[in-house]
């Protein structure tokens, strides 16, 4: 199709993210992208400042992804996972274990991040069910998460980003706590956690688990928290009988800094949930681990399974490529690119601080974020960082990046710039 084609099929029959159907805002047909760059239909080449949220980290088209992806392809590129298994399951899940901290020993592969979580509360439920304690039934979240949209994960979501208005009547209710306000690089006091410790000491018994982001609240706002408060959380978890449930979707995998944002905190979950840049950005793929005992303790109980199985489970293609994504960070100095990323961020995004319609500027590792003091002209915005040669996809107050980590200096100052002056003159 031609890219007129393209955007009139589009813009008649396709959906996209939280939009109308028949939507004026304008969409860009890309016919490939390679590296960092994303070469549009029309023939701008723009560099990428959003890894495709947070996925695309070793950037696009890369040889040993694709040679990965074409070997698999040639030997199976799905099977069914009831009764049978495979070599690419097994070795991602050996690698996730390991990597993972020690208690996660066991995993269920699913095929999105919104469904990992929905397996991770259902894990939770069961749990304490079999344990005999089905009162259990309710979960702790923050105020500003973000833990995806089918029903049940959405009904852990900020009560107003999540639209829970919208929804009442179908989405159970669970308790909330305020977001983590302390700041990533102050220490935490025991006033941070007040008013989760007094959830939990009035509703514990209804409290199967506490579901959190791990020190970066992402889509609900992208805030860096102490990992302080994540030591407190783990503990009044342990104290008061409910599962630490870590949302690892969007930290995993090198982009704080550490490979799994819990290891700021140095504290391991009861049940964790990884996806997006699980395989390096080049299929959907998510995987909930769990420690033996919830497992064994599951098993134990009534029906004596773990009720959920979905069709792709364990995709041979998207699991080779998890395996092919962690193989090539750990041959890469991830740590190191991270930190020349977020210093570039750092050095780049700094003189947004003094626009006067800029409130806050935050990195942490390869997160860049300038919040605004009012949301952004979604339309414009896009067009100006066209025409500078990037692509930058703000959401509400927020312009912020994320690029892949093998972006070269020079693209990431490129990007910087532009969003210093798309902010300073647009916004
Ligand atoms: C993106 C995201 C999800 C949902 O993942 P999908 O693959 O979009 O379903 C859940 N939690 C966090 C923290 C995320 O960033």
């Amino acid at each position: 199709m031609t890219p007129e084609e393209i955007l009139q099929t589009d813009r008649r029959h396709i959906w996209h993210p939280y939009s109308k159907m028949e939507s004026d805002m304008p969409v860009y047909p890309v016919s490939s992208a390679s590296g960092v760059i994303i070469k549009l239909a029309t023939g701008e080449e723009l560099i990428d400042g959003m890894s495709s949220w947070w996925c695309a980290i070793h950037g696009y088209n890369h040889p040993s992804m694709n040679r990965a992806l074409a070997k698999q392809a040639r030997s199976m590129a799905h099977i069914m996972f009831g009764g049978l298994t495979h070599d690419p399951a097994a070795r991602l899940a050996k690698k996730l274990v390991e990597l993972t901290p020690d208690p996660m020993q066991c995993v269920f592969f699913t095929d999105s991040g919104s469904v990992s979580v929905e397996v991770a509360m259902k894990m939770g439920l069961q749990y304490w069910n079999a344990r005999g304690v089905p009162e259990k039934q309710r979960f702790l979240a923050m105020e500003n998460g973000y833990h995806g949209d089918t029903l049940g994960a959405m009904s852990v979501c900020d009560p107003i980003n999540g639209m829970h208005s919208l929804f009442q009547e179908i989405l159970p209710k669970h308790y909330f706590a305020g977001g983590p306000t302390r700041r990533f690089t102050e220490p935490a006091g025991p006033k941070d956690t007040d008013e989760i410790r007094q959830l939990l000491d009035k509703h514990h018994h209804q409290i199967a688990g506490l579901i959190i982001e791990p020190i970066v609240q992402g889509a609900g706002g992208m805030r860096f928290y102490s990992p302080g408060i994540l030591t407190q959380i783990r503990q009044l978890c342990d104290e008061y009988k409910v599962l630490l449930i870590l949302d690892e979707i969007a930290t995993g995998f090198g982009r704080t800094g550490k490979f799994f944002a819990c290891e700021h905190a140095g504290i391991a979950p009861d049940i964790m949930c990884l996806g997006k840049a699980l395989t390096g950005g080049y299929l959907s793929l998510a995987a909930t681990l769990c420690t033996r005992h919830i497992a064994t303790t599951i098993d134990n109980g009534h029906p004596g399974v773990f009720m959920h199985g979905p069709t792709f489970m364990a995709n041979p293609l998207a699991c080779a490529l998890g395996v092919a994504s962690i193989d090539l960070l750990q041959a890469s100095d991830w740590q190191k690119r991270v930190r020349q990323i977020e210093s570039g961020l750092k050095s780049g995004l700094q003189p947004c601080s003094r626009l006067a319609n800029v409130t806050d500027v935050r990195v942490l590792g390869a997160i860049g974020v300038v919040e605004l003091t009012h949301p952004v002209d979604m339309a414009t915005i896009t067009r100006e960082f066209i025409s500078d040669g990037v692509w930058v996809r703000p959401f509400g107050k927020l312009v912020y990046l994320m690029p892949p980590f093998v972006i070269e200096d020079n693209d990431l100052d490129r990007l910087t710039a532009s969003v210093y002056r798309v902010v300073k003159e647009t916004c």
